[in-house]
């Protein structure tokens, strides 16, 4: 019984600290750490230098470096810190997979959310306005992109998410008959690159709002497929491209289900005869009892809500698009497809 009570109490210690913890890779990441030791010529540095790199005082970078190691994050040999293959491989900002974009969104835009999540509770609304000073009814328009450079950081916070899940999600189901897709709010065009390479007979349109369209060249793969176009438009005012394939990838969990049937309807009516919508999102247990991942990501209270397949099948189904296919990824997103028999 002791043990079981020990157990426990590590378990609400982690509750407790989790956010301690958070804050610690937030900064280091935002610090660029991370970096600074790659850089060096051994990939090891004193606490001294990198407090001299990241223009820091040396008992506060000291202190970083040790909660670091505590962590997982970075590893110490005598007095030289290093990074892990866990930073290597997620927390150098130029990595293939690295999710430096995806965490300086979490700092600067979700946790001050996240310090006003009583009232997010008791009014069981978002809470931009106090966060930020300013009320957003249309959470891109008025929040995201009314300036670059926020804009530009959530634009590297959906590329990091795209490029970690892209290619789970793009070869989740076979696609090999169908020509044509179109990524509706597909922003950098991650996912869109992701599903043409694995689906060498697909020409893939990216849509999204006139504003994400034209910072597209930012964010270009060196190996750019020309089978990926970019189109630009609201996809609840403007005709939307013709496609065998929609795929909605983090896109209807921002919207109310009076939104998402008037998107789908309109998905219904310009799709192509046999066409399907793929859908990827965190989806939820049936008996919504997790993933913790996607219940948290809920408290953000936009106008949406977290869906589980079943309920993402059914809003599908009374569109048209009925034979199910759901795919549980164990990475970021899941995806499930849907064809209009
Ligand atoms: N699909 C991308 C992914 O998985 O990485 C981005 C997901 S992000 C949460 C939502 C995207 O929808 C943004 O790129 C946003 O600009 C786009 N979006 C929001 N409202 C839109 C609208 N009315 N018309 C077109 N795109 C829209």
């Amino acid at each position: 019984r002791e043990h079981e009570t020990k157990e426990k109490l590590s378990k609400m210690i982690e509750l407790m600290d989790g956010f301690k913890a958070s804050k610690v890779l937030f900064t280091a990441s935002k610090l660029r750490v991370f970096d600074v030791l790659r850089s060096s010529k051994t990939g090891e540095l004193r606490a001294e230098d990198v407090a001299q790199e990241i223009k820091a005082s040396v008992k506060g970078t000291e202190r970083l470096l040790e909660a670091c190691v505590s962590l997982g994050l970075l590893q110490r040999t005598g007095k030289e810190y290093a990074n892990t293959a866990m930073s290597r491989h997620f927390l150098l900002s130029d990595a293939p997979l690295s999710l430096q974009g995806y965490i300086q969104h979490c700092n600067e835009l979700v946790w001050p959310l996240f310090t006003h999540l009583e009232s997010a509770v008791r009014e069981g609304t978002n809470q931009h306005e106090k966060a930020f000073g300013k009320s957003s009814d249309n959470i891109f328009q008025d929040a995201y992109y009314s300036r670059h450079e926020v804009k530009l950081r959530f634009m590297r916070a959906m590329h990091s998410i795209a490029k970690v899940s892209g290619r789970d999600v793009a070869t989740a189901f076979d696609l090999s008959k169908y020509k044509t897709a179109c990524d509706l709010g597909g922003c950098t065009g991650a996912m869109a690159y992701e599903f043409a390479k694995a689906h060498p007979g697909l020409s893939v349109t990216m849509f999204d709002l006139p504003e994400v369209i034209e910072m597209s060249g930012h964010f270009r793969p060196h190996d750019a497929d020309d089978r990926v176009s970019f189109v630009a438009g609201d996809f609840f005012k403007d005709e939307l491209p013709k496609a065998d394939v929609y795929i909605l990838a983090r896109i209807l969990h921002d919207w109310s289900d009076e939104k998402v049937h008037f998107l789908l309807s309109k998905i219904a009516k310009a799709c192509n005869p046999g066409c399907c919508v793929l859908v990827s999102e965190i989806f939820l247990d049936e008996d919504r009892k997790g993933p913790s991942r996607g219940l948290l990501q809920a408290l953000s209270m936009t106008e949406g809500r977290q869906r589980s397949a079943s309920e993402y099948s059914l809003l599908l189904r009374s569109h048209g698009f009925t034979a199910a296919h759901v795919k549980h990824t164990h990475n970021l997103l899941d995806a499930i497809l849907c064809v209009n028999e």
